[in-house]
């Protein structure tokens, strides 16, 4: 044995030490083989530009990292931090650092996207010792399958089956690590990277780990009552953290049998509409290994390909901005903007006013959420587009036109939310503030608008707009 040989464990969206099966394989197979192990982390700028990677979103990757880093030099483990510029960049760093390195292995998670998937294979192809495990998904992709043997389009029958292998699965807890020497110290790491402050969330897996158990203990109950009201904020907020992997799916899953231990196996659990959405997660990371073109900006109907998007600049400048005249989607738009994320209630009803009302190609939409959302994942990103859209696989069906007046009344009746989001909108009665806000043809010229003439008048009538997608998508329909 060479004592100068190292075993790497190599991080990339599993950013944490807890239920790592790369990390725990690695410095077992370090402890067995008497390797020093020593942790990686790449960071690519350039190919986050053009992945789109929100600035905020790169900002809680350097924070969690940091406390990554940390935590592993707690535990006698260096973090080395390189940057590169690309993911091409990234396997020439990675050879050469190898060989000069003396590295006789590398752990890594496996990730769903086609860019990463191609570099992954290519260093296999290339006889590179890596071994990749899988962490971002509680049950594999391509393990969930119908009779056929092929990945399903529907999600109801994934559902029913991933929900079967979960039962039979065994979850038990990955063994804590235990420390490798003595603690070492730690150097902060800063990427060469636009960044956008993401302080509002706390940084690390214990602080997930709590905001996880604050869910479960207070919030889980009545989610299925409360989820869509953006106002009641009942949601999980977890997406940031499962997003770069600070937080695993496999975690979630146990802390909801932990509180509803039949919950796998039994729907009428309360924490059933938690684990359904836990189970979209999976369902869009699946279709995304199973169908490359998802990662490739296609359509997942190939049908979609002949809808005549109008793509009006003008039109989607003022819906990114939070500035069409429908209050809803307004308040929905600014607090994408001003927080970086914002609730599934409003993704979908922003998604679909955008790509039905406006007729605007949904991967304009879809572009614009990733420059933005800290929790901007391909997958989920691209799953939710086109289901609003009415594109993609399992679809909203394209006739299905959300009305966002209704959607207002419904899910922000007091017009707690709106206001908090629109503060032109502060004095306007909870009666009045659904209505988009139409120029009234007013004799006076006093009160011309219908809600505040401090606010932007409506640019597309809901009626009118919704014809007009009818007609428009009718294609995605058609044999
Ligand atoms: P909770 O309601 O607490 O759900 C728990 C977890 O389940 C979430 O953290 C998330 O990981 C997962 N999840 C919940 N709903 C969905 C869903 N519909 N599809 C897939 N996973 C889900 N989610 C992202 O993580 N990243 C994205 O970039 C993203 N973009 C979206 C774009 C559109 C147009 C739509 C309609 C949805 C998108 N979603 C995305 C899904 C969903 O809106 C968010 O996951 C959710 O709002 C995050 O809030 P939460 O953590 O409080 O969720």
């Amino acid at each position: 044995m060479d004592s100068n040989e190292k075993v790497i464990i190599w991080f990339r969206q599993d950013l944490r030490i807890n239920d790592n099966q790369a990390l725990s394989t690695a410095f077992n197979y370090a402890q067995d083989n008497q390797y020093k192990l020593v942790a990686l982390y790449i960071s690519t700028p350039q190919q986050w530009i053009e992945h789109d990677i929100a600035p905020i979103q790169i900002d809680f990757i350097e924070r969690n990292l940091n406390q990554l880093g940390k935590s592993l030099a707690q535990l006698g483990i260096e973090l080395k931090h390189a940057e590169v510029s690309s993911f091409t960049d990234q396997i020439n760093f990675l050879t050469t650092f190898c060989n000069q390195q003396n590295v006789v292995k590398v752990f890594a998670g496996k990730e769903p996207e086609w860019n990463e998937r191609i570099r992954d294979s290519a260093l296999i192809e290339n006889n590179f010792p890596i071994e990749f495990t899988e962490e971002h998904c509680a049950i594999p992709p391509n393990s969930v399958k119908n009779k056929q043997g092929k990945m399903f389009k529907v999600f109801t029958p994934f559902k029913k089956r991933w929900r079967e292998i979960a039962s039979t699965q065994h979850l038990k807890k990955i063994a804590s690590l235990k420390t490798v020497g003595v603690e070492i110290t730690f150097n902060e790491i800063k990427f060469n990277a636009c960044k956008k402050d993401s302080s509002a969330w706390p940084a690390g897996e214990h602080s997930a780990n709590i905001i996880l158990k604050q869910f479960c203990e207070q919030k889980l109950e009545v989610y299925k009552a409360h989820r869509d009201f953006p106002a009641l904020n009942n949601t999980s907020q977890l997406s940031p953290y499962l997003t770069i992997g600070v937080l695993s799916p496999k975690q979630c899953l146990r802390a909801i049998i932990h509180y509803y231990p039949a919950a796998v196996v039994d729907d009428t659990t309360a924490a059933d509409t938690w684990l359904n959405e836990l189970i979209w997660r999976e369902f869009y990371r699946h279709l995304t290994v199973s169908f490359p073109k998802l990662s490739r900006n296609q359509n997942f109907k190939s049908n979609a390909d002949k809808i005549e998007w109008r793509n009006n600049p003008k039109e989607f400048e003022l819906w990114c901005k939070g500035e069409t005249g429908y209050p809803l989607v307004d308040a929905a738009m600014r607090q994408l903007n001003q927080t970086g994320w914002m609730h599934n209630r409003l993704r979908m009803v922003t998604a679909s006013f955008l790509s039905k009302h406006l007729l605007i190609d949904w991967r304009w939409g879809e572009k614009y959420f990733r420059q933005n959302l800290i929790d901007g994942d391909l997958a989920a990103n691209n799953g939710g587009w086109q289901w609003s859209a009415g594109t993609g696989c399992d679809a909203q069906p394209y006739f299905r036109i959300f009305n966002p007046i209704e959607q207002s009344k419904k899910f922000d009746n007091t017009g707690s939310f709106i206001q908090h989001f629109i503060p032109e909108l502060a004095d306007v009665n909870s009666a009045k503030l659904h209505q988009a806000n139409e120029i009234i043809e007013s004799i006076e010229n006093t009160d011309l608008y219908s809600i505040s003439n401090k606010y932007a008048p409506a640019i597309v009538e809901h009626k009118a707009a919704r014809e007009r997608a009818l007609v428009a998508m009718k294609v995605i329909s058609q044999k």
